[in-house]
């Protein structure tokens, strides 16, 4: 099963995707993950990335896209995966296409999380919060300031994504405002009848 989820910053995509990663057993592909890796190992794509990722702003398409396109083909994603934070602009989408065209792939399903958005940014006060309890260092990205970049790019660069894979019939949107349980009911239904046709 090939899977998109959409969402704003704090919508609930990674504890969600960790849940899909369980019951499907195919892999999470998480653009986020696989750049903050780059930049703990100092690559020289993790090294361009750092300060704008740090900064709530978009890294490139082009160091995006080159990322997911090396990643679907490794063979743990021959089964399927769930991509989370990507595509994250329409010109991503459409580099997407043409990479799982490439590859004679298909998706089967877009879902997006829906969370209003003052929602997400209690959400946002919330994790540092605990994560700071928890004595944890948190994400140089999660501070109030880059938050609000973070979701300015989301509304104006992410959001058309929703719109177009809507156009082509793709998209299942499900409310992100219910409690995590109820988010897994919601896609468990959208999946079920995707995993049965
Ligand atoms: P969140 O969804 O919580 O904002 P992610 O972990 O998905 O966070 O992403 C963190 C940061 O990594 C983004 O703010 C951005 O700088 C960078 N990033 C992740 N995915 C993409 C992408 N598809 N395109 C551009 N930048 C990305």
């Amino acid at each position: 099963m090939k899977l998109i989820l959409l969402g704003a910053p704090g919508a609930g995509k990674g504890t969600q995707a960790a849940r899909l990663m369980q019951k499907y057993n195919i892999p999470q592909l998480s653009t986020g993950d696989m750049l903050r890796a780059a930049a703990v190992a100092q690559t020289p794509v993790g090294l361009e990335a750092k300060a704008i990722i740090d900064a709530g702003r978009l890294v490139s398409d082009d160091i995006v896209v080159g990322i997911v396109a090396a990643r679907i083909q490794q063979p743990d994603a021959a089964r399927g995966f769930i991509l989370d934070g990507f595509p994250r602009t329409i010109n991503q989408a459409k580099a997407l296409d043409a990479m799982l065209a490439d590859a004679h792939m298909d998706l089967d399903a877009v879902i997006e999380l829906k969370v209003d958005e003052a929602a997400l940014l209690s959400r946002i006060a919330q994790r540092v919060k605990q994560t700071e309890a928890a004595g944890k260092p948190g994400r140089a990205d999660d501070n109030p300031e880059a938050f609000k970049t973070r979701l300015e790019a989301y509304q104006t660069l992410t959001a058309p994504v929703s719109a177009y894979y809507a156009k082509t019939g793709r998209l299942a949107v499900i409310d992100g405002m219910a409690s995590v349980d109820a988010v897994t009911e919601g896609l468990d239904k959208v999946l079920s009848r995707i995993v049965k046709a």
